[in-house]
């Protein structure tokens, strides 16, 4: 973490203050939370930058705790990739943890640790059992102006909301018969403070516990418990949760009556929440749930194709964990909700990669030259990358035919056409400087083939005589060139907000044009690349070298973006 203003955010003078006046024991425990019914996507990217990012400010732990306390849609696929994703984005979690690995937990591992707690909250009366339907129980609850009614069974001893809390636990009821709610005030202003459901029936198979439960712990019970045992001190959420704090705190509360809260340095650890804005971005979707329709829709090509704004989807496109994390600082941490523009993440990658990615030159859209009167083949010598003298320097081939694309051809130039045209000199970036003559066309009039002449003299790119030339063009040598296809990204949506009909209709908005795959070719160097390399292609874009070969364009090189 840096030291730049958006840095010095409310969160971390939160905990500055705590750490200060003695609240953590000596040791700042924060937690990331994701559940896995997913992968993650550029807003947890944020959280992951908050939260182990103030860990790591302090000298802190972070961790790293799966809430599957939701038994559907769950997977161990999805942990897995929560984990590799946090990793490549440079943040490990640490800690004890609940297992073997320092610093993971899994929320599930606690079902036993809550359902007692739960039992203890009926003994003492501040929860009991409920059968109220959906509809009444809503009804009941009532509006925030009005106070709320009580549960016909509010007023149930604690022995026999023991006994039918069991019942639920043994699989007596059927799903939504019976459900746990806590005592607390059915006319206080924040609804959910008017006897929230804790536990609900659902017989449904958990993806780690199988069959061993079918009440579940609601959310805003399970969250406080895991966070407090855990001894984690600040617990950071986004701002829909800040209405839930109430409860939040009630629930510490009544594990703090029962002895339950963790002792560290002589300091009784006392969990707190605080919330921060969502990241919203602009021309997507971010939900996991609409996140998964386009996968299992096949609008996109799983959860890493290149144009998801899932961690793994901007891996593939090319960016990197710097630019992610860059751009997370610059939107920075505050309680207004915003909305940030992809731009500025374009402009962070192309920040990061214009500093270390290898130059190389590619041509996407083929037409080929032929320079009439050379021959044989010479080598040329070119920078790396010319901001980074380290990177060293890099041979290719130029020879009697090349290519390049057919954009930097005019056969009548427009006005400033300073590129490759009848009558007109060129350079041909790090070889010599060309004269074209003519070119010939094929039967449908297209350009078929470009001629002309190159300057004996200009060897390295500078005419001897010391006369300029205004365009540099690059070019690939098409006896030693490679073919390669490029698959070009634009925006996945048409639409600022894909949402703005409703989540049933943000498909409509999809953007027909959002993927292109050419053909062309690329210097020799790049057959030998690996997958995930990236690379600037010279006056056309980043690039990153896909697993099947191909390379996927990350970003043009137009800037359509200035930082404030
Ligand atoms: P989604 O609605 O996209 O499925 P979620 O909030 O349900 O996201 P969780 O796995 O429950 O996903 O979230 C894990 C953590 O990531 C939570 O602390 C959550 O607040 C945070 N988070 C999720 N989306 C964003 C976002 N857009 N911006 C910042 N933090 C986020
Ligand atoms: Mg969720």
């Amino acid at each position: 973490m840096n030291e730049s203003d958006t840095s010095r955010h409310f969160l971390r003078q939160w905990i500055e203050k705590d750490v200060a006046e003695g609240r953590t024991g000596g040791k700042v425990v924060t937690r990331f939370p994701p559940e896995p019914n997913g992968y993650i996507h550029i807003g947890h990217a944020k959280a992951v930058c908050v939260d182990f990012g103030m860990a790591e400010l302090f000298g802190g732990e972070c961790h790293l705790r799966l809430d599957d306390t939701n038994p559907a849609k769950e997977s161990d696929e999805y942990a897995e990739n929560i984990k590799k994703d946090i990793n490549w984005l440079g943040f490990q979690w640490s800690g004890e943890g609940d297992g073997e690995e320092p610093g993971f937990y899994n929320a599930s591992n606690m079902f036993d640790k809550m359902y007692e707690i739960a039992e203890e909250l009926v003994r003492r009366g501040q929860a009991y059992c409920c059968n109220l339907g959906q509809e009444e129980w809503k009804e009941y609850r009532g509006v925030p102006e009005r106070p709320g009614r009580p549960s016909p069974s509010r007023d149930t001893d604690p022995e026999r909301n023991l006994k039918i809390f069991r019942e639920m636990r043994d699989g007596k009821y059927a799903d939504g018969e019976w459900c746990l709610r806590a005592k607390i005030d059915m006319s206080s202003p924040n609804i959910h403070f008017r006897d929230p459901v804790i536990y609900r029936i659902r017989h449904v198979s958990h993806y780690h516990l199988g069959d061993k439960w079918c009440i579940y712990p609601m959310y805003d019970f399970a969250h406080p418990i895991e966070d407090a045992l855990e001894g984690v001190t600040h617990s950071m959420c986004t701002l829909e949760f800040e209405v839930h704090r109430p409860l939040y705190d009630w629930v510490v509360d009544r594990l703090d009556e029962m002895g339950m809260l963790p002792v560290r340095g002589g300091v009784k650890i006392r969990t707190q929440q605080r919330e921060f804005a969502r990241l919203n971005l602009t021309y997507t979707v971010m939900s996991k749930r609409l996140l998964l329709q386009m996968v299992q829709n096949g609008v996109v090509d799983g959860w890493d194709d290149p144009r998801m704004p899932t961690v793994c989807g901007m891996r593939r496109r090319g960016f990197t964990p710097g630019a992610i994390r860059e751009f997370c600082d610059r939107i920075g941490v505050s309680k207004m909700e915003s909305e940030s523009d992809p731009a500025l993440l374009e402009w962070c990658v192309r920040e990061e990669l214009n500093r270390t990615a290898l130059r190389r030159m590619a041509v996407l859209d083929p037409v080929k030259v032929v320079v009439d009167n050379f021959e044989g083949e010479r080598e040329v010598e070119l920078p790396n990358n010319p901001l980074d003298e380290a990177a060293g320097m890099r041979r290719t081939v130029f020879g009697r035919e090349i290519w390049i694309d057919r954009a930097d051809f005019m056969e009548v130039p427009e006005k400033k056409f300073f590129r490759m045209a009848p009558g007109q000199e060129v350079r041909l970036r790090g070889a010599c400087i060309f004269k074209c003559t003519g070119c010939v066309k094929d039967a449908s009039g297209r350009v078929a083939e470009i001629h002309g002449t190159w300057d004996p003299d200009s060897w390295g790119g500078n005419a001897a005589d010391g006369r300029k030339v205004k365009g540099t063009i690059h070019w690939v040598d098409a006896k030693t060139g490679v073919k390669a296809r490029f698959r070009l990204y634009e925006k996945l949506f048409t639409e600022k907000n894909p949402l703005k009909d409703g989540p049933e209709n943000f498909l409509k908005y999809l953007n027909p044009g959002s993927k292109r795959e050419v053909e062309g070719y690329v210097e020799p160097a790049l057959a030998s690349a690996g997958a995930g390399e990236r690379f600037q292609f010279e006056r056309t874009g980043y690039f990153v070298k896909d697993a099947d070969g191909a390379f996927n364009r990350t970003v043009t090189l137009k800037d359509g973006y200035k930082p404030a």
